[in-house]
């Protein structure tokens, strides 16, 4: 299925990444993690010393990276930073680093650049997937959660407290949700999926389902 392009979109916590990746693997399409663009323009910013905060340092600086992902590891030029990007001081920039305009025009170009070199299809996951980036997807998915499931999944994953969690995807789903640019929302055309009461196989069973009912 080269040609066809599945978006899912949603907040953190609800699995995401790892049901974006199964769903990949099980449908034999490659697999695109946008946030891991935004996490590694973030740590170019900080690494730089340029002010989060300054929107004009920041855009400057984001027009001239070079970044890739490949076998789901994420490339600043030659460079491995899939494990940095995780870190702390990525996660609490990069919502400010990802709200300016310039900053997503460029790393939009990157993602679809990147569809185009995998053979026009796969599974890609992120924020703003089905609404800008590929708005006329086959599929389309948004993947939901209440607050509390998502930290305390999070909170599992990174060994992490359930309080400071918590407190972090709030207010990232806030900045997130209300930034004039691209904001967090449920696309066009999308089949929202809670996943709060559901078992992982359970949700990708469901956007299986989606893409064998289109075949
Ligand atoms: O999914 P992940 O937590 O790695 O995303 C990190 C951040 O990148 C999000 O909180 C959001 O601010 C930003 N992002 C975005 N648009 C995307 C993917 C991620 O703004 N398509």
């Amino acid at each position: 299925m080269p040609d066809l392009i599945v978006t899912i979109n949603g907040p953190g916590g609800t699995g995401k990444s790892t049901v974006s990746r199964t769903v990949a693997a099980r449908a034999g399409l490659p697999h695109l993690d946008t946030g891991a663009f935004y996490r590694a323009a973030t740590l170019a910013v900080l690494e730089a010393g340029v002010d989060p905060e300054d929107p004009t340092a920041v855009e400057s600086l984001v027009a001239e990276l070079d970044m890739s992902q490949e076998q789901g590891r994420m490339f600043l030029g030659d460079r491995d930073v899939s494990d940095e990007i995780r870190g702390e001081a990525v996660t609490s920039a990069v919502s400010a680093v990802s709200a300016y305009p310039g900053v997503r025009a460029c790393l939009v170009e990157m993602q679809r650049g990147w569809i185009v070199d995998h053979r026009g299809g796969g599974v890609v996951e992120g924020r703003d997937i089905g609404s800008v980036v590929f708005p006329a997807a086959h599929i389309k998915v948004y993947l939901d959660a209440t607050p509390e499931v998502r930290a305390s999944r999070r909170a599992t994953e990174m060994g992490e407290g359930y309080d400071e969690v918590l407190e972090d995807l709030n207010r990232r789903d806030h900045l997130d949700s209300t930034r004039p640019a691209s904001p967090l929302l449920v696309p066009d055309g999308a089949v929202v999926i809670d996943t709060s009461s559901l078992s992982f196989d359970q949700v990708v069973e469901r956007i299986l389902d989606l893409i064998g009912s289109r075949s």
